[in-house]
């Protein structure tokens, strides 16, 4: 049998000269050709004659369509406006226009009469009554491929042809053709890349089988399966090395073995103004739990704003402390660091334990001296920001490190200040409440805890969307909060100072406005990102002093500060942030038992008056929710204070790779995948990978030799975890 891995140009019709052209766009073997997958395809059954085309237009039906035609006529026309090219085309039911204003010249060489087209776009009517398309997408067929098509019902494949090989003259037909060679030929003759095993109990299709159909499809359903293999190996290969590299943590490598002084513990406990949640303390067991086992702890702590986790983190970190190691506590910000540091002290007062922190801000002398209490282990607890991750920063005995709001930093910097101790126990703490599917891909190496309710005493925060000429009946509101309740208030902005390009409002600029209209007899402060940290410091205190009765802020209040009197928040122009943003930073407020109020303001009204209370965008279609993506958003905020429900409608709304930042957040790059509309085939991967590591977890037995020769291969440079010989 000839073997996929021939080498591209001894395909017929390829030879060494084009071969150039297909090793520059990394097609290098037939192999290669066989990966490269159809962007979409044209399916009879979903494309419609001009007839029915024209009456669903006619109905106000604004989607996409996709129709073939034969073109008939093309012309130029000047019409008194503007050049235009019009060009006609004839299906079995009639005629329709594609219209183009730009490129005339290119797309009047490119269409020809007697060529067919499969043209995709959102039709319009003219007034004429034509049926047009304007700046469509459009693939070509050959005159046989369309006979084929329309009377036999095949599934036409479309590629991405790559600038490379036009230039070498591969047009469309020519790519289809050679890869309908490359499968005839050797599709038969790849080999199998996940063990039979795996392939059989979960009802697969054969790596050839999913091949042929891929580019060859004869069916939807065929293609569908197809697709869900490819899909499948996808996940399955990740999974793979996520569930390699748990076990590796877990089993290979030698971590702290604490031995938890419970009476200190039980004492510390006593001190404490409120009793811990019962989530708080089941988190605790399981981390307690693993601080006493011999392997790290490498877990996830999940907890929306408020619920509670700091608290979880200082115990955490007594548990190590007093049995004689020493913790870390790492925040994203110097204020959050600062308040962790304050509050730490205050609780900590009657232990004799020595804290301390390390800040970027940090005058040489001063950090000189913390460095060398930490190396000689004087300190007992430091807290501090990634100034923590730097070279002269030398823990004496590192017992555990606790990183709060993970989200904001990247996959290294944990692996760096993981590497300071021996092999410290290490918890990730994240208020950004993550979809299961996320955080299997993004986490899935850690153990994950819950705390899923917040203290009981607290209430739900009132949140309300109103628009900007409501503006005086909410601080006739804010006010009276105020007078009646001594409450404080953040009003937030988006920007900093005025800016020319954008229309949004700026703090700086309100905060003079807020002193002379609506709050003249009022204690105003400000803080933004622009100002110094220990200015920054200042402002935060003073509020928390309660020397001002309303902070005017833009979005560096958003992290972790703790002020429990603030239980109003005012977003302007909220329609400018994202949905967890606004999430976060309505977590500012409501922090403890009194009613808080969250209160959006947009320019527009985005307000949901339907006649059922709630908005729902389950049942609309990707156009509409593309429309009325603000509106989704702001009415999600004001019906729920769920976090994960939040969540998932985000990721809905703007993919994975949005919501922390593609390339800081270590995620996986998929090719054929989706996390979330696949999520099925993820869970589905997922299970088989981590049964096959933990019957085999060095991947030894001859069944799994297919798995280690492929993650060797697609994985080369994680080979760190990888203990499999
Ligand atoms: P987050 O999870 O957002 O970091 P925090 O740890 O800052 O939340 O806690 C929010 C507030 O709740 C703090 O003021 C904290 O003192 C308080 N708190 C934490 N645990 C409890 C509890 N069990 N009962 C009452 N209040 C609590
Ligand atoms: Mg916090």
């Amino acid at each position: 049998m000839k073997s996929a891995e021939t080498p591209i140009q001894y395909l017929k019709t390829i030879g060494p000269k084009r071969a150039v052209a297909f090793e520059k766009i990394g097609i290098k073997t037939v192999l290669d050709l066989l990966f490269y997958f159809p962007t979409q395809y044209l399916d009879r059954s979903k494309i419609l004659s001009s007839n029915d085309a024209y009456f669903h237009v006619a109905n106000g039906y604004e989607e996409e369509i996709t129709i073939v035609g034969e073109v008939v006529n093309k012309e130029i026309i000047h019409s008194y406006k503007r050049k235009f090219l019009k060009v006609t085309f004839r299906d079995s039911k009639g005629f329709f226009d594609g219209v183009w204003f730009n490129g005339i010249k290119f797309f009047k060489g490119y269409f020809n009469e007697g060529d067919f087209f499969a043209i995709s776009a959102k039709p319009a009517i003219t007034r004429y009554g034509h049926l047009q398309f304007v700046h469509p997408d459009f693939d070509k067929l050959e005159g046989s491929e369309s006979d084929d098509f329309l009377n036999t019902g095949k599934i036409i494949p479309f590629y991405r042809i790559p600038k490379n090989l036009k230039e070498k003259n591969v047009g469309e037909f020519s790519f289809r053709k050679l890869i309908k060679l490359a499968v005839e030929e050797y599709a038969d003759s790849v080999k199998e890349t996940l063990p039979e095993a795996i392939v059989a109990g979960k009802n697969l299709l054969p790596i050839q089988e999913a091949l042929k159909a891929i580019h060859l499809p004869t069916s939807q359903n065929e293609l569908n399966k197809a697709w869900n293999r490819v899909k499948f190996e996808e996940f399955f290969y990740f999974e793979l090395l996520v569930a390699l590299k748990k076990s590796f943590i877990k089993n290979d490598i030698k971590g702290n073995k604490v031995e938890v002084n419970s009476k200190l513990l039980k004492r510390f406990l006593d001190s404490l103004p409120f009793e811990l949640t019962e989530d708080q303390l089941s988190v605790l067991h399981e981390i307690r739990l693993d601080m006493e086992s011999s392997k790290p702890m490498n877990r996830l702590l999940q907890g929306d704003v408020g619920s509670g986790k700091t608290i979880v983190a200082l115990i955490s970190m007594l548990m190590a402390v007093f049995s004689g190691y020493q913790a870390a506590l790492m925040a994203p910000t110097e204020i959050l660091a600062n308040q962790h540091f304050a509050g730490i002290t205050k609780m900590t007062e009657k232990f004799g334990l020595k804290i301390g922190v390390v800040l970027g801000s940090q005058k040489k002398k001063e950090r000189e001296r913390i460095e060398s209490e930490i190396a000689s282990g004087e300190v007992d607890i430091v807290i501090g920001t990634h100034a923590l991750f730097q070279d002269n920063i030398n823990f004496k005995k590192l017992g555990i490190v606790i990183i709060d709001e993970q989200h904001r930093f990247g996959v290294e910097q944990r692996a760096k200040l993981i590497d300071k101790g021996r092999s410290p126990d290490v918890l990730i703490m994240t208020a950004t409440p993550i979809p299961r599917t996320l955080s299997m891909t993004l986490y899935g190496d850690l153990d994950v805890s819950v705390i899923k309710k917040p203290p009981a005493s607290r209430k739900e925060i009132k949140t309300y969307l109103s628009s900007e000429n409501k503006l005086d009946e909410i601080y006739e509101f804010v006010k009276k909060k105020i007078n009646e309740e001594r409450y404080q208030a953040f009003i937030v902005y988006p920007l900093v100072e005025k800016s020319e390009k954008l229309e949004f409002k700026s703090a700086i600029e309100h905060f003079e406005k807020l002193k002379e209209s609506y709050l003249t007899d009022y204690r105003v402060g400000l803080i933004h990102g622009k100002m110094k940290w220990d200015e920054k410091e200042e402002m935060m205190r003073k509020f928390l002093s309660h020397e001002f009765d309303a902070l005017v802020a833009t979005t560096v209040i958003e992290v972790g500060i703790d002020i429990p009197n603030a239980n109003i928040i005012i977003i302007n122009d909220a329609n400018r942030f994202g949905l967890s943003q606004l999430h976060q930073l309505r977590g500012r407020v409501g922090r403890s038992d009194k009613q808080a109020y969250c209160i959006l303001v947009t320019k527009e009204d985005y307000k949901h008056k339907g006649t059922n209370n709630k908005f729902s965008f389950e049942f609309m279609s990707q156009a509409e929710i593309e429309r009325n993506k603000t509106a989704i958003r702001l009415n999600a905020l004001a019906e729920t204070s769920d976090g994960f429900k939040l969540s998932e409608i985000d990721l809905k709304l703007r993919g994975p790779g949005d919501i922390f930042g593609t390339r800081q957040s270590g995620l996986p790059e998929l090719k054929y995948g989706n996390i979330v509309e696949d999520a099925e085939i993820l869970f589905s991967a997922k299970e088989s990978a981590f049964g096959v590591v933990e019957l085999d977890p060095r991947l030894t037995s001859a069944g799994n030799q297919v798995l280690r020769k492929t993650i060797r291969q697609r994985f080369r440079n994680h080979f760190k975890f990888l203990k499999i010989g």
